[in-house]
């Protein structure tokens, strides 16, 4: 008989039983809540007369709506003001542990999981967000949820849910210089497509997953999403445990060993049976930049802009609505491109390392006129590591303003901005139409050590010729 991979382990040991409509009951581990997805879900409770089933496994942040200027309460804006507020006070009545601002573990809710080791190998992790998949590097399960299954979760520590295939994506060989994590993803994504994943959790593995740090790890875990996989894992390895050692929720002494036997015994067996398998040759990945509305509209910087002629019939139509919405040129090289707003942070890239990569950059040079320039730390933790460091006197010498932890530019659901049209060069995860907040501003999504780049050129540039 053959061996069994990560997922099948993990989904064997969470089902509670088959339910009549062919789904399974799963149980969830650890349940992570935020201030935007949160607030219905703990009124529907309140409706129905029911306790939150386990609230020890149940944690909160606040990070969509913090402002990244002034986080003096109360806040500015009314609107967020009142959402943080109903947070608390939801955490307050159900016996809810939440990381607000003054316990120093406010961020990200994907940023603070694994910096507190709450994300664990092994375990079943939801949260009312998209990017829940970040914690996969982990060797987790992890995905978002909605309103209705945040509510569920809530009040049975379990959802529905009906088992994925599994895809293992190797990435062979060895990056290059000034090639990042989220180039890899970008590149998986390419040539996977964004609706390629649809069904399928994806194992990331490989030479090159492999040498990654479990930061790099999450950066690709997170944009699993964005390549329409309901999440993403990584088998847990040494990495992984020597990231997790110490950490402030992780077991210690003779009980962090014995939770290392059983991370390392949840990892996929080497005659592992999986859906499918395709292979993306790291040696031939660019640093890559997106031109379009989704992330899989994606090129290496030295690349020029497809004719909408050159594409594959099926994929005209979203060409064209591209280039009509981002009124770049086709034929024309990327690199060039001229940017108006550069932002460093996001679960995807706002973490220790990826500020450290971006302020090699920033120190070369000073932004460029007309543009502003923004790092955002994914946490306060990060915040607080990169002033030990002193990356914000180097940012902030180079012209770029340092801002307190949280979503920012990402999504804009705070005063971060884009205004009018404005072409930002991100280090975020979505390309949407309007996903910058504003109704026609326009995303370029890159690696930190690219945004910094672009931030000093004042257009996109091959990080290569600047490190
Ligand atoms: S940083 Fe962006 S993608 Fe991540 S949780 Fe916040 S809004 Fe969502």
């Amino acid at each position: 008989m053959s061996g069994k991979n990560l997922y099948d382990k993990v989904w064997e040991r969470h089902a509670v039983r088959e339910l009549p409509s062919g789904q399974t009951q799963l149980f969830i581990g650890t349940h992570l809540v935020h201030e935007v997805t949160s607030p219905q879900a703990f009124a529907m409770l309140r409706e129905l007369g029911l306790p939150v089933r386990f609230p020890k496994r149940t944690f909160a942040t606040v990070d969509h709506i913090i402002p990244t200027h002034d986080q003096a309460r109360p806040l500015a804006d009314p609107l967020a003001e009142a959402m943080m507020t109903e947070l608390e006070r939801n955490c307050r009545d159900n016996g809810v542990e939440f990381f607000g601002p003054e316990t120093g573990h406010q961020g990200i809710v994907h940023v603070i999981g694994p910096e507190l080791g709450l994300t664990q190998p092994g375990s079943t992790i939801a949260c009312g967000d998209s990017h829940t998949s970040t914690h996969g590097a982990f060797g987790a399960i992890a995905f978002g949820i909605g309103t209705s299954q945040v509510r569920d979760v809530l009040a049975t520590q379990c959802i529905a849910m009906g088992r994925l295939k599994v895809r293992r994506v190797e990435v062979t060989g060895k990056l290059g210089r000034g090639v990042y994590a989220k180039d890899v993803i970008l590149a998986i994504i390419r040539q996977l497509g964004v609706n390629g994943g649809v069904g399928y959790a994806y194992e990331f593995a490989g030479p090159v997953i492999e040498a990654m740090s479990m930061e790099e790890r999450m950066t690709v875990c997170n944009m699993s999403i964005e390549g329409g996989a309901r999440c993403g894992y990584i088998n847990p390895d040494d990495t992984t445990i020597e990231y997790l050692r110490g950490r402030e929720r992780v077991p210690t002494g003779e009980a962090f060993e014995r939770a290392v036997a059983d991370w390392r015994a949840i990892a996929s067996d080497a005659d592992a049976q999986y859906d499918d398998v395709v292979q993306i040759d790291g040696d031939a990945i660019e640093p890559s930049v997106t031109w379009g509305i989704h992330p899989g509209q994606n090129l290496g910087v030295g690349e020029t802009l497809p004719r909408v002629d050159d594409v594959a019939a099926e994929d005209r139509a979203s060409v064209a609505e591209a280039y009509d919405y981002m009124e770049l040129q086709p034929g024309t090289p990327i690199a060039g491109a001229k940017i108006d707003v550069a932002f460093i942070g996001s679960c995807t890239n706002g973490r220790i390392s990826d500020l450290r990569e971006a302020a090699a950059v920033a120190k070369t040079g000073q932004v460029a006129e007309g543009v502003r320039a923004l790092v955002v730390p994914g946490s306060q933790e990060v915040d607080e590591q990169a002033h030990a460091e002193g990356l914000p006197e180097v940012f902030r010498a180079a012209g770029f303003e340092w801002r307190k932890p949280g979503c920012s530019m990402c999504l804009a659901m705070n005063p971060d901005k884009l205004i009018g049209q404005e072409l930002c060069a991100s280090s975020s995860n979505r390309n949407f139409k309007g996903r910058q907040g504003s109704p026609t501003g326009r995303t370029l999504l890159m690696s930190p050590a690219m945004v910094a780049a672009a931030a000093i050129k004042g257009c996109v540039t091959d990080v290569r010729e600047v490190l």
